[in-house]
């Protein structure tokens, strides 16, 4: 599959690591667009929350469970956002799922 992010997975394409588990990837994301922007990804290929389905929805949980522990590696102890977009009006351009986190400073009010 001709997956971006299962590429970064496999380390064919680098990226910088942030944490990495059996089941999950966080990276900076490359066009940061805030102080601060992780993208924590699962390692099994999900094409959006859209297709979380029961079995998926555990690499999810337990996607969320890191998250805290990956924004304070980040020291993001004062707040962040987690985002993720879902298909075309979503503006979604990795069909892999991933949860954006952004922080490092106040966040816009408005969220679209
Ligand atoms: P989305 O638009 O929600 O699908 O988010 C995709 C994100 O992936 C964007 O924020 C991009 O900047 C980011 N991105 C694309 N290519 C790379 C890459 N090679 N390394 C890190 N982040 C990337």
């Amino acid at each position: 599959m001709d997956c971006l992010f299962c590429k970064i997975i496999k380390g064919e394409i680098p990226s910088s690591k942030v944490y990495e588990d059996e089941a999950c990837y966080a990276f900076l994301d490359i066009a940061p667009q805030a102080r601060v922007h992780c993208l924590v990804i699962p390692k099994e290929h999900i094409c959006s929350a859209d297709a979380i389905d029961g079995e998926s929805a555990k690499v999810v949980a337990h996607i969320f469970t890191k998250i805290p522990e990956i924004a304070k590696s980040l020291g993001l102890g004062e707040g962040y956002r987690i985002v993720t977009n879902v298909g075309e009006f979503g503006c979604q351009s990795v069909k892999h799922l991933h949860f954006h986190i952004l922080g490092g400073e106040k966040l816009s009010e408005r969220m679209a």
